[in-house]
């Protein structure tokens, strides 16, 4: 039972949907990569109307989100870098730069679905999962 909860929720935030029905999807657009419309959500869920941006300011604290999972990213990609090439950690391992750089050209390339991201699991903390949805009354 509860590992179908926590499926059905990391479904629900890697699919940035609405973290109240699991259906209705939080942004604007489906491609993360129009680059100046990236982060445009709708203003309320299509299906339950839940509000995305509970108040002013909501989303500022999704920049340490995507921090961390731009860190977790470097750490899990360094780690499979190592296991693949078995680098050394020393400065004049050559590996040592490619890994990085690849690394850092992999977060850019990411960045856009990383803000999402970010954003939805942002969410998914404040606006917990109503299976009720259709019954519970919702503020516009
Ligand atoms: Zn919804």
């Amino acid at each position: 039972m509860k590992i179908v909860y926590i499926f059905n929720y990391l479904k629900a935030v890697f699919s940035f949907k609405c973290p109240k029905c699991h259906k209705g999807y939080i942004f604007k657009y489906k491609n993360p990569y129009r680059i100046f419309d990236t982060n445009k959500m709708v203003d309320h869920c299509a299906i339950c109307n839940q509000k995305t941006e509970l108040e002013v300011g909501f989303y500022y604290g999704t920049a340490y989100v995507s921090y961390a999972l731009g860190v977790a990213f470097l750490i899990a990609y360094t780690i499979f870098w190592k296991v693949i090439t078995n680098f050394k950690l020393l400065p004049n391992d050559p590996y040592v730069f490619k890994c990085l750089f690849s690394g850092i050209i992999i977060l850019i390339l990411l960045q856009p679905i990383l803000m999402r991201l970010s954003r939805s699991l942002w969410l998914s903390w404040f606006v917990p999962y109503d299976p009720q949805f259709k019954s519970n009354h919702v503020d516009k």
